[in-house]
């Protein structure tokens, strides 16, 4: 019988939890990831897993694709050009359909590439999630790569839909 009760207190906080988890994520989308490298699309991974966690599994992209129409990529057709001395390395685009591009501007070859690459894809997924940009320091949002925070701050959050 005390086996039997457990085994339902077990099920019961698993369709809990299921329930819950559903209910907690609002912004839930897949995302295509094309023209990445198997270790820069690791740190695709860890953009997305730091929007994740700091918001508790409200805001989460998938990047396994399937058959989304939201695309993070690299070398777009559009290629983005930084202008000289610029340091613009990531857009993100509302298509026709009202889904997000974001595109990051291949800058490999930089001394620190990866860690660009992190910087610019946690920017670029704040604007997917409904978030400005901030023309100041410490902040995922704030416009300088150099000047960004490298996790969610409770700011960047509060915009985030
Ligand atoms: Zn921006």
């Amino acid at each position: 019988m005390a086996r039997y009760l457990l085994s339902l207190i077990g099920w019961i906080a698993f369709a809990a939890w299921l329930l819950l988890g559903a209910q907690g994520c609002e912004r839930c989308d897949d995302f295509t990831v094309r023209g990445f490298a198997p270790a820069e699309v690791e740190v695709l991974h860890a953009a997305a897993d730091a929007w994740e966690d700091a918001s508790g599994g409200r805001l989460r992209v998938s990047l396994d694709g399937g058959d989304s129409t939201i695309d993070l990529v690299s070398e777009p057709p559009h290629r983005v050009t930084a202008p000289e001395g610029s340091r613009v390395l990531g857009t993100t685009r509302t298509k026709w359909d009202g889904t997000t591009a974001v595109e990051v501007l291949d800058d490999r070859g930089h001394p620190d590439w990866l860690g660009r690459l992190y910087l610019v894809a946690l920017h670029e997924l704040g604007h997917h999630f409904g978030c400005g940009e901030f023309y100041g320091r410490g902040r995922v949002m704030s416009i300088i790569v150099e000047d960004a925070a490298t996790w969610p701050t409770a700011t960047d959050l509060e915009c985030a839909e």
